[in-house]
């Protein structure tokens, strides 16, 4: 498979935000999100074989843990990512997926965690949702919505109320988009949608979402890649 890079960090977002993580990241992605910050993944990387990846895995997280399979979006190398989870699911891993929704999910095996997006309107690209992966979503997965205006913020409301997402999943995230040029300091003030304005928002509509904040940009410079 194509991997952009692989490395330990603290994972920044969903419920397991805070913990240690090895992310494998792989190359490519055929969505152009307006505010994404992993541009760097959709060329270049490397050719790997399962077995060097799990290597890796196991050299940096040797006390097994928390794995995240990301990119780029991960789902475009499904005929060697899927053996990749099985894999790392036999070698006692908890493995999480963090995917954009637009590639079915339908086999992705029921033990790893699903960190689903939904593209709100704003993202660049609205629609892109795989409707039939609401069916196939375990109570253990997360739904995410990356927010950076009221519009977005109206469409995942409605969203998550139209299809009861609250009684389908683990948990439902509403993410501000944190802007893609944004160096220096570790501030709120990078965000698209202010985290207090938001916050606010979800309190009135009564929403059963987590507000969530990319931890990884507030514990080191926001551009640091690799992180
Ligand atoms: S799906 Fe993810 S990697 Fe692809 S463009 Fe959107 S944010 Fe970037």
């Amino acid at each position: 498979m194509q991997i952009s890079e692989i490395f330990k960090s603290i994972q920044g977002e969903s419920t397991y935000a805070g913990m240690a993580c090895v992310f494998v990241r792989l190359t490519g992605c055929n969505l152009r999100c307006s505010w994404c910050d992993s541009e760097y993944t959709f060329t270049g990387g490397h050719r790997m074989a399962t077995e060097e990846v799990l290597e890796e895995v196991e050299q940096l997280s040797p006390e097994g843990g928390l794995v995240e399979i990301t990119g780029g979006e991960p789902m475009l190398q499904e005929r060697e990512v899927l053996p990749l989870m099985q894999r790392l699911l036999e070698s006692g891993y908890r493995v999480l997926l963090e995917t954009s929704g637009e590639r079915p999910l339908e086999r992705v095996p029921k033990r790893v965690v699903r960190i689903v997006d939904v593209k709100c309107p704003n993202s660049g690209e609205p629609n892109t949702f795989h409707m039939e992966n609401l069916e196939v979503l375990e109570a253990h997965d997360e739904v995410k919505f990356v927010l950076s205006d009221r519009t977005d913020y109206e469409f995942a409301r409605d969203f998550v109320a139209q299809h009861r997402l609250a009684g389908r999943v683990n948990a439902i995230l509403f993410s501000p988009a944190f802007r893609k040029d944004a160096s220096g300091a570790r501030s709120s003030s990078h965000c698209l949608l202010d985290p207090q304005e938001l916050a606010e928002w979800m309190l009135a509509d009564r929403v059963p979402a987590r507000l969530g904040l990319q931890m990884h940009k507030f514990i080191w410079d926001p551009a640091m890649k690799g992180v």
